[in-house]
């Protein structure tokens, strides 16, 4: 972005009088005085620590102003400071401003899975004929929506925003700030049940991503959920399913994958193969969410097709990279949820090898008083004839270390606590050939990155 701090002082109402610091140029926010570019305002924020405390340090470190909470004490003398009730509420708003100021076209995108790739194919295939911003890593709360916002080079024409949500009201928040021109619901699934009980309830605060949708703006979803299908009657903009059914706007006619790459036909363009370079049957679903933004927009579907291929993906999706034994790992040890390893199993189940199939998995985090018969409930995933060993990390996996005692020998089933790390590395040292393929996953509280760094 690129404003002077009089037009930031006037977008959040400053309090103080800023006038001798109003030709400053500002062109980005931060909120940690350790990462910062030269040109930011900083935003002190209250986590863990004070954001306050860090103010001089920002300032030092390039810095070129910094918000002060009205009710924290007298503002540092002789600095660019700009009062405020709140600096969150403040870059909300100065989001808000900003986005105006530019005013992009906004598609929106939550789910309880597959929110940044949605994200990352969106971008790709709106790339092609417009300049787009998209979020950048995972930055999808209440804070990175804004900060995302703020990171619009002032010619974004679309802006492609992942949207997260952990509790109700969340995603009221952010729609609204946004006004988004698209929402995109990608599914429905079991993530931060913690927090909501039941799908239903996750659905009810997920649809809150249509309520800032503009009057003319388009809501696209999963048609195949029909916790979807059912609140959706109640949105009067207009609709676009996806799914796997002919009853869906656009549906999957075929799919037909191999070990890297996810090749189908939709009934939108029955002619086009579209190649996702990923696996995963669910990426399907992803991508026809993305392929009914490039039909809204007028993408042909040559380019969008052209556009997966050259995907460029947010890291640590599942992945396949090399391990120094010669085996293959299929890495996915960023997040973790019932839905997304039997999705991913299923996947990992059908790749070809000489050798054999072994599944590490890490806990699966924030699925409150339902954990243990969500773990539990994993076991149909694993089919002896298709898996050979499995290694747990985790207490939650001891649920599903139980369920497997009937499938599998112990000594092909192994439990590790969260800190013996080690030791599973050791033990998958001795055990893994060159020509076996291993399939790493879980929350990425487990940290189970270590375990595959050890292996690569
Ligand atoms: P986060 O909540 O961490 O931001 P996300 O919604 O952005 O997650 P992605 O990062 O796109 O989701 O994908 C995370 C994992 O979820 C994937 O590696 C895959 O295992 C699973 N997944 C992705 N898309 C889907 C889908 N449509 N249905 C089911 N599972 C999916
Ligand atoms: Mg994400």
């Amino acid at each position: 972005m690129k404003m002077q701090l009089g037009e930031i002082a006037s977008a959040i109402s400053a309090q103080n009088d800023t006038s001798a610091w109003n030709q400053i140029e500002v062109s980005s926010v931060a909120f940690d005085s350790r990462q910062l570019s030269k040109g930011a305002l900083f935003v002190p924020l209250e986590g863990e620590r004070d954001g306050h405390e860090f103010v001089k340090g920002a300032l030092q470190n390039g810095a070129v102003a910094t918000l002060w909470k009205a009710d924290h004490g007298e503002a540092p003398a002789g600095l660019p400071v700009l009062v405020v009730d709140d600096p969150l509420t403040a870059l909300q708003s100065l989001s808000r401003y900003y986005l105006l100021k530019i005013n992009p076209k906004v598609v929106a995108i939550t789910g309880s899975n597959g929110k940044t790739t949605t994200k990352d194919m969106v971008a790709a295939i709106l790339a092609t004929q417009f300049n787009v911003t998209k979020t950048m890593a995972n930055f999808n709360n209440e804070i990175g929506v804004p900060v995302t916002i703020l990171s619009m080079e002032p010619n974004t024409e679309v802006l492609v925003i992942e949207m997260g949500m952990d509790r109700p009201g969340q995603l009221d928040f952010l729609s609204r700030l946004v006004e988004p021109d698209v929402a995109i619901i990608t599914m429905i699934g079991e993530a931060h049940i913690e927090f909501f009980g039941t799908r239903d309830k996750i659905a009810d605060a997920k649809m809150e991503i249509t309520h800032g949708l503009k009057a003319d703006g388009t809501f696209i979803y999963d048609g195949d959920e029909p916790l979807l299908v059912e609140r959706a009657k109640a949105i009067s903009q207009r609709q676009q399913t996806f799914g796997r059914h002919e009853t869906d706007d656009m549906y999957v006619l075929d799919v037909e994958a191999t070990d890297t790459q996810t090749r189908f036909t939709t009934s939108a363009w029955p002619d086009q193969k579209m190649t996702v370079p990923m696996i995963g049957d669910y990426n399907v679903n992803n991508a026809l969410a993305a392929l009914s933004v490039a039909r809204l927009y007028r993408i042909s579907p040559q380019a969008s097709a052209k556009a997966f291929t050259n995907l460029n993906l947010t890291e640590n999706r599942a992945e396949w990279v090399n391990g120094h034994a010669g085996e293959r790992i299929l890495s996915d040890v960023y997040n973790s949820n019932p839905t997304a390893v039997k999705e991913v199993m299923a996947a990992f189940s059908k790749v070809a090898t000489n050798g054999k199939r072994r599944v590490v998995l890490g806990d699966m985090l924030e699925l409150g008083e339902q954990s243990d018969r969500l773990h539990a409930g994993l076991e149909e995933a694993f089919d002896p004839k298709s898996i050979q060993d499995v290694y747990l990390v985790g207490p939650h996996m001891k649920a599903l270390y139980q369920a497997l005692q009937d499938r599998f020998e112990l000594s092909h089933l192994h439990l590790y606590e969260t800190a013996e790390q080690a030791k599973l590395i050791a033990q998958l040292n001795e055990d893994i050939q060159s020509e076996d393929i291993v399939l790493i996953k879980g929350s990425h509280g487990i940290h189970l990155e270590n375990v595959l760094a050890a292996l690569q």
